[in-house]
């Protein structure tokens, strides 16, 4: 166990160490896939308010055993070369484990996105693509970034058009970076992908009783207790969802400025809506406030989501946990130090490079999308409805022949006859992609003794591919 806090990178590198310690690999290999391939840094002037702002960025390539390489861009004021490669290795495990052909990527801009107008994020937003695309650090075949802490839509459109304007003949340009809205080239529910992809990683935990039972919880989702720190886009969707859908009671929302608490449960919608409004939580008037947000992350409940920023759960306050299950909906919430002390405490973890998979599941759906330049579903759907309907008919036919002695269930017909369209398809391969990557993580923890959770056996899966397809190039 580490004796101090290691540093992001130092934490990702030895959840990898332990696991890769149970992988047979020639040492040569283990190291390739360890190091990072390149970090690029620029800086670069932008005019604005009358005077020339200097902007620090970077984007980091972990592996290319698979191209394009893949992996958000995050606005922040902390980041820096060290976050952006953990984050960038934490990107080329994930991809392997949910099977997204792509190696691991990441980039960042240090900036406090609040701080600045939107046609002056625009302006930055351009300046910032414009260095990474003409060095190939954002291309459909070679880098295509997505969005990340502090980045949404807005920005994607705007990198996304100033590529296009930069290859004016390249007719692949709208898969040079995903996360786009649907207008630009984007995808039906990626907005939501993280989250939702948080939702479906614990239906399926929750599928599984052994899972379970190792938490001492019972049953389903229902009425079980969330706390969720950071109502961004991945924590929001994912407490919407859960709490609209599955019965979840959200008891906590924990945000920058402080925290809101509901015994009897918070509205997500409503808590959403005033953040939007009011820039935080604090004044909401449905909910008690408590200004030491942090604090909260140690109050008893069934479930925590940190769905916020890496290293909220350390050795700080990882002996004070009060969850029975942590779902790591963000990047490294869970530096290794804590890792060692909720494992020695019987808390189970659905690590990050699974549980917040559903983004690059989806933003692989749109690069598809976007190089074979149709939408899910256009060709089938009507096809498949026609289908749908002969049944329905012969049953019809069938019944009046009988006498009407039987009818359809209220509902079943419209149901039925609805072929799939684009949402649907891309929710139905996510949550395939979920399930499928949570059955090998499974898998990996129950074919050795010593892989005793669920990270060590989600590295352990990705380092087995990665070098699988290593091997398959001779390496
Ligand atoms: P976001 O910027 O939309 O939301 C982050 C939220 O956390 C904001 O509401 C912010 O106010 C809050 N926050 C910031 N500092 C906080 C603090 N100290 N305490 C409490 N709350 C705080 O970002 P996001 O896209 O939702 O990303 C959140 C995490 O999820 C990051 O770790 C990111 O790497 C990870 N992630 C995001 C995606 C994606 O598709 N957006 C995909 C995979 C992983």
């Amino acid at each position: 166990m580490p004796r101090t806090e290691l540093s992001f990178r130092d934490s990702v590198d030895l959840m990898f160490n332990r696991a890769v310690a149970l992988v047979d690999l020639p040492p040569g290999l283990e190291e390739k896939i360890r190091v990072s391939n390149a970090t690029y840094t620029v800086r670069f002037g932008v005019r604005l308010r009358g005077q020339i702002h200097t902007f620090t960025g970077y984007r980091s390539v972990h592996s290319e055993h698979m191209e394009p390489v893949k992996g958000g861009i995050r606005y922040d004021l902390a980041v820096n070369q060290n976050e952006v490669e953990a984050l960038a290795a934490l990107m080329t495990y994930k991809c392997a484990l949910v099977e997204a052909p792509f190696g691991g990527s990441k980039g960042g801009l240090c900036i406090d996105p609040r701080a600045w107008e939107e046609h002056e994020l625009e302006q930055i937003t351009r300046r910032f693509a414009y260095e990474l695309i003409k060095r190939d650090l954002i291309h459909p075949a070679q880098n295509v970034p997505a969005p990340d802490m502090g980045t949404g839509e807005r920005e994607m459109a705007w990198i996304a058009d100033q590529y296009k304007r930069m290859n004016t003949t390249d007719i692949n340009g709208n898969a040079c970076v995903t996360g786009k809205p649907i207008g630009g080239g984007g995808i039906q529910g990626r907005t939501e992908a993280t989250g939702r992809g948080v939702q479906y990683a614990l239906q399926e935990f929750f599928r599984e009783p052994r899972d379970v039972a190792r938490t001492g919880m019972e049953g389903d989702l229902d009425r079980k207790r969330v706390i969720v720190q950071g109502l961004g886009n991945v924590g929001y969707h994912a407490a919407k969802f859960l709490s609209e859908e599955d019965g979840c009671i959200i008891t906590t929302i924990i945000e920058r400025d402080g925290a809101l608490v509901s015994h009897d449960g918070l509205d997500v919608e409503d808590v959403h809506h005033w953040i939007a409004q009011h820039g935080g939580v604090t004044g909401y008037p449905n909910a008690r406030y408590f200004e030491d947000g942090n604090a909260l992350l140690e109050q008893e409940c069934d479930i925590l989501i940190p769905a916020a920023l890496e290293g909220v759960i350390n050795m700080s306050n990882a002996d004070n946990i009060n969850a029975k299950l942590i779902i790591e909906a963000a990047n490294g919430p869970v530096t290794a130090g804590a890792d060692e002390i909720l494992r020695r405490r019987g808390i189970e973890i659905i690590p990050d490079l699974y549980a917040n998979a559903g983004g690059v599941t989806v933003s692989y759906f749109e690069w598809v999308k976007n190089l074979s330049h149709i939408r899910f579903g256009r060709m089938q759907r009507r096809q498949e409805e026609a289908r749908h309907e002969l049944i329905i008919r012969e049953l019809e036919r069938l019944d009046s022949y009988l006498g009407n002695a039987w009818s359809m269930s209220p509902g079943f017909k419209s149901k039925y006859l609805k072929g799939a369209g684009e949402l649907e398809l891309v929710r139905s391969g996510l949550d395939d992609t979920m399930r499928a990557a949570f059955d090998s993580m499974r898998a990996a923890r129950d074919a050795k003794a010593e892989v005793t959770d669920f990270r060590t056996a989600a590295y352990i899966v990705a380092i087995d591919r990665v070098a699988a397809s290593y091997r398959a190039k001779g390496l």
